[in-house]
């Protein structure tokens, strides 16, 4: 007989004996046993069903197992599963041409990746190489992956374990009213010191030796920063003069997140190199990529790129991403993310910031919101100190198991709970998961000074 009690303990003893974690103490973990998920929810092998609100890592953009694309990659894995990445074939032709049409500007050829810090390493690299310079600079507040390059891109704490590679990056501050680093009293202020302040870096660095800057357009894991209205065209036209490359990393942003198919819509931007993945096939197959703007595709017309991968465009996932765009263009989910935002998801989440004393700042856009949790609503003191763990971090921990308890998966990120739910999800669960989060965020009032 189906015993789902020993179903998960099967599960999860084979992962404690041989599934090392990603940024994990492998000791100190107690995994989930997850057995099935749908549309907004997955659930475990005890009948709990959990309302997803981080959408896995912001990438199931159409929700889990959205039929047409399991379709499409059941045909495919029937057709055609795999060619090497030097043949020209169907599925991956017309993803590129799919994703060019969509990427803003003449951002025209795409770069096929397995996923975001790949796309990032190979932009990063095309920019070096393009402008004949070594330095990047990256904002403090950003995540860019884990590869040797990315994660010393990265300027969060994921970073510290790893600066050993750091040759060429440089951080600089980017803008944040809530919590300035320019001590500015309005967006203006902000966006005007932050923009004096990326212009001061290049020339104190030497603009001669500085090939890309690279920002996440809307940053997600640093928590949701929405930047000014001036800031990115200002950073534009300083690449601009500078003869520097502008790299937007829209890794998590892409795809219907923000309420347009790429964030860089918002303020009108086109950036050189453009780097996608997560949302561009909702993650069921792992993919990524760059787009190139035609003077840095120029770059690599008669000389060899010197860059390449075993499954560059793989057939499996590039007929994910064609499914994907298809769905999405068809059932409208670019605008339904950007309709929830305004009209269910800001308004709902600004009501718990009046009824919730702990709530320092709501912001967000579409389908991609903070809360920003403190311990003191005047001076903004965080809930938990930066970078916390253990005891530091129990305020934290308490939230997010309060949210769990009400069937809520939230995505906590130090001091913030990141509201994140896939781009089409419907509007009585939106209004369920406000409800869990009302309740969660009493535990996070009673500590408060
Ligand atoms: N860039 C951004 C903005 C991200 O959010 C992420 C992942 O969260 C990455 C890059 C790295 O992507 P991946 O984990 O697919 O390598």
């Amino acid at each position: 007989a189906h015993d789902p009690a020993a179903a998960r303990d099967a599960v999860k003893d084979a992962d404690r004996k041989h599934v090392f974690h990603s940024w994990s103490a492998q000791e100190l973990i107690d995994p989930l046993a997850v057995a099935g998920a749908e549309g907004s929810y997955f659930w475990d092998y005890d009948g709990n069903r959990y309302l997803d609100f981080s959408s896995a890592l912001v990438y199931t953009n159409i929700g889990y197992q959205h039929p047409k694309v399991t379709a499409a990659v059941q045909e495919q894995a029937a057709r055609l599963c795999t060619v090497a990445p030097g043949f020209a074939v169907d599925v991956r032709s017309e993803a590129a041409r799919l994703i060019a049409e969509r990427t803003p500007g003449d951002l025209d050829k795409i770069f096929f990746t397995n996923a975001g810090a790949e796309a990032v390493e190979n932009a990063v690299r095309m920019a070096r190489l393009h402008t004949g310079r070594p330095k990047v600079l990256s904002t403090y507040r950003s995540y860019h992956g884990a590869t040797s390059t990315a994660i010393n891109l990265t300027g969060d704490a994921r970073r510290f374990g790893n600066d050993t590679a750091t040759a060429g990056v440089v951080h600089f501050w980017g803008p944040f009213a809530y919590r300035s680093p320019f001590y500015a009293a309005t967006e203006a202020e902000e966006c005007e010191r932050a923009l004096r302040h990326l212009e001061d870096t290049i020339v104190f660095e030497g603009p001669q030796s500085i090939a890309a800057v690279i920002l996440e357009t809307v940053g997600g894991a640093p928590g949701v920063l929405v930047p000014p209205a001036g800031y990115l065209p200002g950073v534009r036209e300083l690449c601009d003069r500078h003869g520097i490359v502008l790299i937007l990393d829209e890794v998590m942003v892409g795809f219907g997140r923000t309420g347009t198919w790429f964030a860089a819509e918002h303020w009108d931007v086109v950036p050189d190199l453009l780097c996608f993945a997560k949302g561009v096939t909702s993650g069921y197959v792992p993919l990524g990529g760059v787009a190139i703007s035609p003077a840095i595709a120029e770059t690599f017309a008669r000389r060899p790129y010197p860059g390449g991968l075993t499954y560059s465009g793989h057939v499996l996932a590039c007929a994910a991403a064609v499914a994907t765009i298809n769905v999405m263009a068809e059932e409208d989910i670019v605008g339904r993310s950007a309709r929830t935002g305004a009209e269910l998801l800001g308004p709902g989440l600004r009501a718990l910031a009046e009824r919730h004393p702990s709530v320092g700042e709501v912001r967000g856009l579409g389908t991609f919101w903070a809360l920003e949790l403190v311990r003191d609503a005047a001076t903004r003191e965080p809930l938990v100190p930066y970078n916390a763990s253990g005891a530091d971090n129990a305020p934290m921990a308490a939230f997010g198991a309060a949210c769990r308890k009400g069937g809520l998966w939230p995505l906590l990120a130090g001091n913030r709970v990141h509201v994140a739910p896939p781009c089409n999800i419907e509007a009585p669960d939106v209004a369920k998961g406000l409800e869990i989060l009302d309740e969660a965020l009493s535990v996070a009032d009673a500590h408060m000074r």
